[in-house]
């Protein structure tokens, strides 16, 4: 029996691991996972990959390598078209940085095939987006937001050093979810470490961050208390909060409100909502929701096809909350790793000739994280039935140990001690932020 996940992201990589570990190793199956990248960084680092307080090339998992360890098999390769009739997959050419082509179109048949494509930013539509604003949806995009924000810092600091004292880096981020609150208060972190390595005319007042959010608060999927603890903390740092602002067009180096007021910038990063990638709608026999996930039912295969399953932002998964409302499952990391383990129970359940299980999605909480500043959140479940209200080093700690345990379904218990270890000697003998 031959599975096939394609993409390795927060939940595909889990999955692919778990998978490799229990029927790869033991030859019950061939495991085989499909990336478009070589290596895997964990998508809630992305805004920290783009501050420059995360050096990617030294947190990346290398998929070939994790493969070999782990009984699965990896295959570089871009998701172009499902053929569900012949059982196939297509898989994009491969075209280098200069255009040349260094795999060809090919096919990857499969028994069982699981789709963990993730999210694209959603622009909703909304006029020269796309051509003017960074989205922060991959690590090419992070690492490209990175380098234009060093580049900006060594220009004004030249600027500040020949007397232009009027001279700032204006950002906006549109969208005030997780990853716009975040992203704001990494970058008044940059701004401080990149004064104390040699750009020093640089201070506070330098740089101006908007956070323009359409809604009347920010992180509107989080509760109050997160919300407005967030929202003071990020104006004491010197951010612009700017709620009910909705943007209706972006043009180069400023953006335009409803209300037809300029908003002028000159980096510009789109975080106001996920969408599954479009070509998910064009899979014959499948359905999928407005956001373009793939419908699934509670077993998590596809509705349309048991022989396909879906998980993490790319599955359309219903749910009924607490209060009666039906919604979807969040489009966020647990929801990932939830999903990847239901359909690790049921593939092992096909081959074992066992029923299969349902999905149920357990709200973990969420926390937030202001750069090292502070922290927000609040944990549900187990010990903290009801919900527990977290703050500050508190909040801090268990934001970390999300990663950590998601490097500890990858690498295991012992691996993950070992890059916890590396990883605060690192803190000591290499720079604290990333300067290139
Ligand atoms: C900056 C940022 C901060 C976030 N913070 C949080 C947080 O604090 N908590 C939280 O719960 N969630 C957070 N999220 C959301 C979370 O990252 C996602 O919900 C989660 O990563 C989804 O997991 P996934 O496995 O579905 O997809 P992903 O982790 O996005 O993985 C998708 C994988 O598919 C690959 N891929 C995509 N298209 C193709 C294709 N066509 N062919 C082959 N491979 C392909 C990609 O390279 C990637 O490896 C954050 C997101 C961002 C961007």
């Amino acid at each position: 029996m031959k599975i096939v996940i394609v993409g390795g992201g927060a939940g595909g990589l889990e999955l692919a691991t778990a998978l490799g570990r229990k029927l790869g190793r033991k030859k019950k199956a061939e495991i085989v996972l499909i990336d478009r990248n070589q290596t895997h960084i964990w998508k809630p680092l992305l805004h920290e990959v783009a501050s420059g307080s995360l050096d990617a090339d030294l947190d990346a998992v290398s998929y070939r390598a994790h493969a070999h360890k782990n009984h699965y098999e990896f295959k570089l390769g871009t998701l172009g078209a499902v053929e569900r009739d012949r059982k196939v997959i297509l898989l994009d050419a491969f075209v280098d940085e200069e255009g040349e082509e260094i795999l060809p179109q090919r096919e990857e048949h499969y028994d069982y095939l699981v789709l963990a494509i993730g999210s694209v930013s959603n622009d909703f539509g909304v006029e020269g987006v796309a051509q003017n604003c960074i989205f922060l949806d991959s690590p090419t995009q992070a690492r490209r937001f990175h380098q234009r924000l060093v580049d900006r810092f060594i220009r004004l600091n030249l600027e500040l050093t020949e007397g232009k004292a009027d001279r700032k880096l204006r950002v906006a981020i549109i969208g005030a979810g997780a990853t716009g609150v975040e992203l704001s208060a990494e970058l008044y972190k940059a701004q401080e470490w990149f004064s104390s390595y040699g750009l020093g005319n640089i201070t506070p007042e330098h740089m101006q961050v908007s956070l323009i959010e359409a809604g009347p608060r920010l992180l509107p999927a989080l509760n109050d208390r997160i919300s407005s603890g967030a929202h003071q903390e990020l104006v004491k740092l010197g951010v612009s909060v700017r709620v009910n602002t909705a943007i209706v067009s972006a043009e180069p180096r400023r953006l335009i409100t409803k209300e037809g007021e300029e908003i002028p910038a000159d980096l510009m990063v789109w975080a106001a909502g996920v969408k599954a990638p479009e070509f998910l709608t064009g899979i014959e026999g499948l359905e999928n929701n407005r956001a373009n996930q793939i419908l699934v039912e509670p077993t998590l295969q596809a509705k349309g096809d048991p022989d396909i399953f879906a998980l993490g932002d790319c599955a359309g998964c219903p749910i009924t909350t607490p209060d009666g409302q039906q919604r979807w499952v969040p489009p966020r990391a647990q929801s990932a790793h939830q999903m990847a383990s239901t359909i690790e129970h049921n593939l092992c359940a096909i081959i074992k000739g066992k029923s299969l299980a349902e999905f149920q999605y357990k709200d973990l909480g969420s926390l937030v994280s202001l750069s090292q500043y502070t922290a927000f959140g609040r944990l549900m479940g187990g010990l903290a039935r009801g919900g527990l209200s977290l703050e500050g080093k508190v909040a801090r700690m268990a934001y970390v140990s999300l990663y950590r345990m998601h490097q500890v379904a990858i690498y295991g218990w012992s691996r993950t001690a070992v890059v916890a270890l590396a990883d605060k000697i690192n803190h000591f003998i290499r720079p604290r932020f990333k300067l290139h």
